[in-house]
């Protein structure tokens, strides 16, 4: 008789009753200024994993750990995690989490205690970012990680469901904006998802979403990052006007902005909202050679 294939039992994940018996151990009140809703459900967390596609050997950044929901989800899939934790309590927590739960992983995973928008240097180089993220600073942190260590190749974030739409919107459509360019930058961006509340302790008060990327090259200019972001956020700050109009400031006079925009090969009448990254990036070029030759 042949045995029927015997599944290996899920590994074992944080439940609510965990999450509540944790955060009482530590005296924790989850502040919203740290955007604190922690993971309570183990489908949640795996559904995340799956979708981040990790490959075995990488090294995976983690902000904002927490109690650990997601760390062990991650050390089950990755090589390592890189945890990094603005709160001391949370970070000091951690190893002894994962030891109770994946003592043959805990050499897996180091902690470090920073802020996601300073940190410089990490213990390892990531590969991966794949993070529920505090939903007030998502946007800057995703930007700012991508910019500081470029061996990141691929990612996948949990934020505002509203956020995730807006990273992944792609031009002329209403929520294009500041992010969806900047991202651009960097990598492609897609939806990967909707989750809802009552999987988070405390539950916030509006929807999560998936956002997965993967990073590119840049397009191919002679201005610098820092030019091509100074002009989408002219052109943003002002999204009704036309370019002509919401590139005067920064070009220094409407007729100025004109020239750049024509010398560039975009409309002035048009708005910021219809162009992609490529385009800001011939604008921004476009301005940079002007001043040279003038
Ligand atoms: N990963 C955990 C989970 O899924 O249950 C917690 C996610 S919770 C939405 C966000 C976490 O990010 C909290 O642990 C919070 O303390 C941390 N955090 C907030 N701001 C941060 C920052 N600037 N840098 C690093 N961590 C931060």
């Amino acid at each position: 008789m042949i045995e029927p294939r015997k599944t290996p039992p899920p590994v074992p994940l944080l439940g609510a009753g965990d999450i509540r018996r944790l955060a009482a151990e530590l005296n924790l009140r989850p502040t919203k200024t740290l955007g604190q809703n922690f993971v309570i459900d183990g489908n949640t967390i795996r559904r995340i994993v799956a979708s981040a596609q990790l490959g075995a050997f990488e090294t995976v950044l983690e902000v904002g750990p927490g109690l650990g929901s997601l760390t062990l989800g991650l050390l089950d899939a990755a090589e390592r995690v890189v945890a990094v934790e603005i709160d001391p309590v949370l970070a000091a927590k951690l190893p002894a989490t994962v030891a109770s739960w994946r003592p043959e992983r805990t050499e897996a995973l180091d902690v470090v205690l920073a802020d996601a928008m300073r940190v410089t240097h990490l213990p390892r180089q990531p590969t991966a970012l794949v993070a529920n993220l505090p939903y007030n600073v998502a946007v800057p942190v995703v930007l700012n990680l991508l910019e500081r260590f470029p061996t990141l190749r691929s990612g996948l974030v949990m934020v505002q469901d509203e956020v995730a739409d807006r990273l992944a919107a792609v031009p002329g459509s209403k929520i294009y904006g500041v992010p969806s360019v900047k991202a651009a930058w960097y990598s492609s961006m897609e939806k990967a998802g909707t989750v809802g509340m009552n999987v988070f302790w405390p539950a916030p008060k509006i929807a999560s979403g998936l956002v997965r990327f993967t990073r590119r090259e840049p397009p191919a200019t002679t201005a610098s990052r820092t030019e091509v972001f100074a002009v989408i956020d002219a052109a943003f700050a002002q999204r009704r006007k036309t370019l002509r109009a919401a590139l005067a400031g920064w070009a220094g006079s409407p007729v100025l902005a004109e020239q750049a925009l024509r010398r560039a090969g975009i409309d002035p009448t048009a708005r910021g909202e219809v162009l992609g990254i490529t385009a800001y990036a011939r604008i921004a070029e476009a301005k940079a050679a002007a001043t040279t030759a003038g």
